[in-house]
């Protein structure tokens, strides 16, 4: 008998589970659970817009979608349109493969005041993520504070900076390419505990910094060591070494013509948002590195700043009756195998950690696991999800409904850009009318 799968998310981590199972010779079904209409989690929604090329993934993904034994629920959330005990009665196994939607708080006194975002959400709104289109973050500012020294604090850093025509070709929401090339900002200062060792970024997200048209990348100096020292495994070694060579041709980048900059503030930890109800600055205590740890030295110093935003994690959400484990966020598993045939994979199992290509192993060890526990199929699977969302009065979005909204998308882009997105979920039903 048939095996049925539901996959809760259509994020990389779904699609390759969804692809190693396929490539067994045994006969399953597979059922992709998305709650938006649009698919492919965060490379529509977190890959930076200017980083194109990164996401073409999703055409591979668009592969797997199109294959006989697979069809696409968009639209449909668990847990509001259909519960986890209802997908265990009807399905065989059930793969998590929801992500890790929210940020870690900043934690810090003053992270509530208006103009205080996390990354998630900062990084929705700029990619037309339904969630995020009425975030209206105000960047009437001269000076932005981007807290964390990695990806994803680059990305915000050189969205908010690149000019209107390296930004042409990209697939930015219209609301937020409005209001970055209306902002009068000049200063992006990113602040990271540790020193230019301990960063996180990747080498090429950094070195891109050194090449914007009317940006500077600001490092100091004195706070570039001369080597890399600390116990590294040697692939981390020479990523290291590439990144401190790639901030010392900083120092070299001509500043003539560039109207703004990108501060790199390392050994710099944010310990409150200061202003009244709106951010006005930063209060920083300067740190030292002792044994890998970011310790503070009582010395402090403030900047001026009308935004901060926290790029210092990301963080999943429960989900209705499967363990959680809230000190790392995410679900309680053993190697993915969370219980009652149901399995984890991606940003849910392992924490927010590690490129796209990371959640390819996860979904092969789903696979295997699946076809190790369920010998034959026993439940219903796809005829009864659909009969329940359609009593339910559901509209489900089907890979076809998608790709008539992303025809939409391409219709209504204007020059280089390769879509204009609809940016609210009756917007995006309204292109199927
Ligand atoms: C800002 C940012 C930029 C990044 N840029 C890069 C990059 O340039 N290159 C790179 O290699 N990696 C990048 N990454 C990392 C990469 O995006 C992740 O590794 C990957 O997306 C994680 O996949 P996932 O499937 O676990 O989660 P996600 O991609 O988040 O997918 C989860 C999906 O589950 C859906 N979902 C959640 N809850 C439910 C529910 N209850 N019911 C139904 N569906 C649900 C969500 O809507 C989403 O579509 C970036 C990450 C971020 C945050």
């Amino acid at each position: 008998m048939t095996i049925n799968v539901a996959i809760i998310g259509s994020g990389p981590s779904g699609f390759y589970t969804a692809d190693s199972l396929l490539k067994s010779d045994r006969d399953v079904q597979i059922d992709i659970i998305e709650r938006l209409p649009t698919p492919f989690g965060l490379i529509r929604g977190g890959v930076a817009p200017d980083h194109q090329t990164t996401k073409k993934v999703a055409k591979a993904y668009e592969k797997t979608a199109l294959k006989d034994a697979v069809a696409y629920f968009g639209n449909v959330e668990v847990g509001k349109d259909v519960t986890m005990d209802e997908l265990r009665d009807i399905y065989d196994a059930i793969v998590l493969a929801v992500g890790a939607p929210t940020d870690r708080k900043l934690g810090i006194p003053g992270a509530d005041k208006v103009g205080v975002f996390g990354s998630a959400d900062f990084v929705g709104w700029y990619n037309g993520h339904p969630d995020f289109t009425d975030l209206n973050p105000d960047l009437n500012v001269g000076a932005v504070a981007v807290v964390g020294v990695g990806n994803v604090a680059i990305d915000v850093s050189r969205v908010l900076v690149k000019t209107p025509a390296e930004m042409a070709a990209t697939d930015i929401a219209d609301h937020a390419a409005q209001a970055v090339q209306a902002s009068p900002v000049t200063d992006i200062y990113l602040f990271g505990r540790r020193g230019p060792i301990e960063a996180k970024f990747t080498n090429v997200e950094l070195r891109e910094m050194g090449k914007l048209e009317n940006c500077m990348p600001i490092v100091h100096p004195d706070q570039l060591p001369d080597e890399v020292t600390g116990d590294w495994s040697d692939r981390d070694q020479r990523l290291k070494e590439r990144n401190l060579a790639t901030m010392r041709e900083f120092l070299d980048v001509d500043p003539t013509g560039k109207g703004k900059n990108v501060h790199f503030e390392f050994f710099a930890n944010p310990v409150e948002v200061l202003g009244s109800d709106r951010v006005e600055g930063l209060r920083v205590e300067r740190t030292k590195v002792d044994g890998g740890r970011a310790v503070g030295t009582g010395e402090f110093f403030n900047i001026e700043c009308g935004l901060v935003v926290a790029a210092i994690g990301y963080y999943s959400i429960p989900i209705e009756d499967v363990p959680f484990d809230s000190d790392n966020g995410i679900v309680v598993h053993q190697d993915g195998r969370v219980g009652d045939g149901v399995y984890a994979v991606g940003w849910i199992k392992r924490g927010p950690t590690g490129v796209i290509g990371t959640n390819k192993p996860d979904g092969d060890t789903a696979a295997k696991q699946i076809f190790d526990d369920v010998s034959s199929g026993e439940k219903a699977g796809r005829d009864a999800l659909a009969a329940m969302l359609g009593e339910r009065g559901v509209r489900v979005v089907n890979y076809a409904d998608w790709q008539k909204i992303e025809a939409a998308e391409f219709a209504a882009a204007s020059g280089d850009a390769p879509r204009r997105k609809f940016v609210t979920v009756p917007e995006m039903l309204a292109a199927l009318e």
